[in-house]
C-alpha cells in the first residue's frame, strides 16, 4: 500500500461536508476511528502497538526496550492526527501518514536497521478541546500535570479526566513515562509547511531549526447583564468594549514588537442579540522571535483590557539539535533550514532533551489550519522520501 492509499484511507474521518473541513477533537468518536485505523496499519505492517500512559499510539519495527538497553534507543517518526475546528487534512496526519510510508519504503529496499523504527500518532496535539497544546507530548514528557490535565474541561463541561474515561482509557496511568521516553532516541516529525518559505525557495522539503516562543492567555472580562434597549449608554457595564480593546491593542502591540498575536476565540454570556453581556471570554494567542517580545504583547493587552491576563500554557524558544539538523540538511542536497511559529510535539520533546528534528513539505498557499490548507501529491512523495532516508541514515 502507498502513500495514496494511506492517504485516501483517512480523508472521510471527521470531515465536515458543509466546509470541507476536519473536525478531529481528543478522545471523541473521530478520534477512536483514527486511532483504530493507526492501529490497523500497525497490524498490516507487522509492527507492534504500544500505547503509552498517555494514550499516545507507538508502532514498532524491531524491540525498542532491549535496543534501548543496548544503547540503541529507536528512531521514532510522526506526528498527530487530530485537528483544530474546521482544519485542514495535512497538518499532523501528513506525518503519521508518511512515516508509514517512510517505513515501507525503507523495507522495500530491503535495509535492516540497528535500532528499532517507530511510528507515533500524539493524541490532543491541537488542544482544540481542552484548550492546552500538545497535551499528548507535554504529559508524556512531564510538562504538563497529569491532575491539571485530568481537571481541563471542554465547551460542555466535560473534563479530560470523563473523555479519556469515556474512551475506554485508563485515567490514573496519566502522567509523566520514563520507559516511553526511554526507547525513543531520535524523534522526526514530518509536518505540512505553515508558511509560504518553500514556495519562495523553490524547494518541496525544508529542514526545521527552532520553535518561536508562544502561548495562551485566557482575559475574563466581567460586565454587567441589562437590557439593550432600556439601559443608558452612561449606566453601561459592558465588557464587550474591553473585548474590543483587548483585539485591537493585541495588533498594536503585536505589530510593535515584531510578533503575532490572535484572538481567535471569545464566549460571550449569555449571548443575546438584546442582552448587554455581563462576561466576556477572550483567548489571545502571542508568538514571536524572542519571549520578551511575546511578554510585552501580553502585558499590553493586559493593560489595554484592565484585567490580568490568565496564562493557560507558554513555551519557551524551542531550538532543535543542531547537530541532528545540519546532517539531515546534508542528506537532503542541502535542504534550506527554517524557524517556525507553530508549535509542535517535536518542541515538546526536544525540549526534554530527546534528539528532535523537524521536516517540512511544501505548501502552496501556505494556509494552514483551514479547509484550504494543500501540499502537491508529488511534494507529499518528496516528503515521504526525504523521510525514508532520514530514518534510514538515522538506524544504520
Ligand atoms: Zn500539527
Amino acid at each position: 500500500m502507498g502513500f495514496d492509499d494511506l492517504w485516501s484511507a483517512l480523508q472521510p474521518v471527521g470531515r465536515d461536508p458543509r466546509t470541507g473541513g476536519y473536525r478531529r477533537f481528543a478522545w471523541t468518536s473521530e478520534d477512536a476511528v483514527l486511532r483504530e485505523w493507526f492501529a490497523g496499519e500497525a497490524a498490516r505492517c507487522g509492527l507492534d502497538l504500544v500505547v503509552d500512559r498517555v494514550g499516545n499510539q507507538w508502532a514498532w519495527w524491531g524491540d525498542p526496550d532491549e535496543a534501548a538497553r543496548a544503547g540503541r534507543a529507536g528512531v521514532v517518526a510522526g506526528s498527530h492526527l487530530d485537528s483544530v475546528p474546521d482544519g485542514g487534512a495535512y497538518d499532523g496526519p501528513l506525518g503519521v501518514v508518511s512515516a508509514f510510508a517512510a517505513i515501507e519504503a525503507i523495507r522495500e529496499r530491503g535495509f535492516s536497521p540497528a535500532r528499532p523504527i517507530g511510528v507515533v500518532n500524539f493524541v490532543d496535539e491541537e488542544g482544540a478541546r481542552f484548550g492546552i497544546a500538545c497535551a499528548g507530548s507535554r504529559l508524556l514528557t512531564g510538562a504538563l500535570a497529569p491532575d491539571r490535565a485530568r481537571a481541563l474541561t471542554d465547551a460542555d463541561g466535560v473534563t479530560m479526566a470523563e473523555a479519556i474515561a469515556a474512551a475506554g482509557r485508563p485515567v490514573a496511568d496519566l502522567g509523566r513515562d520514563d520507559a516511553t521516553l526511554a526507547r525513543v532516541g531520535t524523534f522526526i516529525e514530518l509536518h505540512v509547511e505553515q508558511g509560504r518559505a518553500l514556495v519562495d525557495l523553490g524547494r518541496p522539503v525544508a529542514v526545521g531549526s527552532s520553535i518561536w516562543p508562544h502561548g495562551r492567555w485566557r482575559l475574563d472580562l466581567l460586565g454587567e447583564a441589562n437590557h439593550a434597549g432600556t439601559t443608558r449608554l452612561a449606566d453601561r457595564h459592558d465588557p464587550m468594549l474591553a473585548l474590543a480593546a483587548v483585539i485591537s491593542s493585541a495588533r498594536g502591540a503585536a505589530e510593535q514588537q515584531g510578533c503575532v498575536a490572535t484572538v481567535g476565540k471569545v464566549r460571550v454570556e449569555p449571548n443575546g442579540v438584546n442582552a448587554i453581556p455581563s462576561r466576556v471570554t477572550a483567548w489571545l494567542d502571542a508568538r514571536g522571535p524572542r519571549e520578551g517580545s511575546v511578554r510585552a504583547v501580553v502585558e499590553a493587552v493586559g493593560t489595554a483590557a484592565g484585567v490580568q491576563p490568565d496564562e493557560e500554557s507558554f513555551t519557551a524558544d524551542t531550538a532543535f539539535d543542531v547537530v541532528l539538523a545540519a546532517r539531515v540538511s546534508a542528506l537532503l542536497g542541502e535542504a534550506p533550514v527554517l524557524g517556525t511559529g507553530a508549535g509542535h510535539d517535536a518542541g515538546i520533546l526536544a525540549a526534554a532533551g530527546i534528539p528532535t528534528a523537524m521536516l517540512f513539505v511544501r505548501n502552496p498557499t501556505g494556509v494552514s489550519h483551514s479547509p484550504t490548507e494543500y501540499a502537491e501529491p508529488e511534494d507529499c512523495v518528496a516528503g515521504v522520501e526525504a523521510l525514508a532516508r532520514v530514518v534510514e541514515d538515522l538506524a544504520r
